[in-house]
């Protein structure tokens, strides 16, 4: 049984590497969560171990922090220059967080999109509500820390805000905390290598949802005489 099988297995395995690989339409991912649950070291983990993402850089009124460079983070921009990107309706979506505003740059995610890119957006719940509304085949990830004394504690460690601007972070946290109901999955970022490795399985498992692959079914059926290429 095995012997006969082999070479079937042999040529569908070469037949396999002559498929053409039609170019896909990148998918929209959402990563949402209080301010220290450890967003951004998750998602610089994920963009640097797969392929063919990108990080979405948001418009920010808010001032540097750190190390932080124009066009790397964020788009720093005053009060005035954000209002002109909504009055010429340029943002996927906007919120007021922290007193300052942020917002997605409709430009920036489509043109990755249809590079083929996906794009992963670090973005507070009232964002993510915007876009699943526009957008209902976004993919959402809400990102907890393992209890509300760990979040304080990281933030207070991180010490890149002062005591003030902690407090109104955790205030913040206890509402943003309970809307992990509206999102698709749930990460509680115990273990940052554990975490970077859930947020990756749900990137490449999204990438073979069929929805993101309508255009290379019909690539294959094409290849299979007869059939309807165009409704597979
Ligand atoms: P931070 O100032 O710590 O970088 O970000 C504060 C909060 O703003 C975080 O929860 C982050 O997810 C959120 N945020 C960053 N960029 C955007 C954006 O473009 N839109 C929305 N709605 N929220 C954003």
């Amino acid at each position: 049984m095995q012997l006969r099988s082999r070479p079937i297995l042999k040529n569908c395995a070469n037949r396999s590497r002559t498929l053409s690989n039609p170019m896909r339409h990148g998918n929209l991912i959402i990563v949402s969560g209080p301010s220290g649950a450890g967003k951004s070291a998750l998602v610089a983990g994920v963009l640097r171990s797969l392929d063919r993402i990108r990080f979405s850089v948001s418009f920010t009124t808010r001032a540097p922090r750190g190390k932080e460079q124009d066009g790397v983070e964020y788009f720093f921009v005053d009060r005035n220059a954000f209002q002109s990107l909504i009055r010429e309706d340029a943002l996927l979506e906007w919120a007021e967080v922290h007193d300052n505003y942020y917002g997605t740059s409709r430009k920036f995610v489509d043109d990755l999109l249809e590079q083929g890119e996906d794009v992963i957006l670090d973005i507070d719940v009232q964002g993510a509500q915007t876009i699943r509304r526009k957008r209902p085949d976004t993919v959402s990830v809400f990102v907890m820390p393992p209890s509300y004394n760990v979040l304080r504690e990281r933030l207070e460690r991180r010490s890149l805000d002062e005591g003030l601007v902690i407090k109104q972070r955790l205030k913040r946290a206890c509402n943003e905390i309970r809307c992990y109901k509206e999102y698709d999955y749930l990460i509680v970022n115990e273990d940052l290598d554990d975490s970077i490795r859930y947020l990756e399985a749900i990137v490449s498992g999204n990438r073979c949802r069929k929805a993101s692959r309508m255009e290379a079914a019909k690539s294959v059926l094409a290849t299979f005489g007869g059939m309807d290429a165009e409704n597979p």
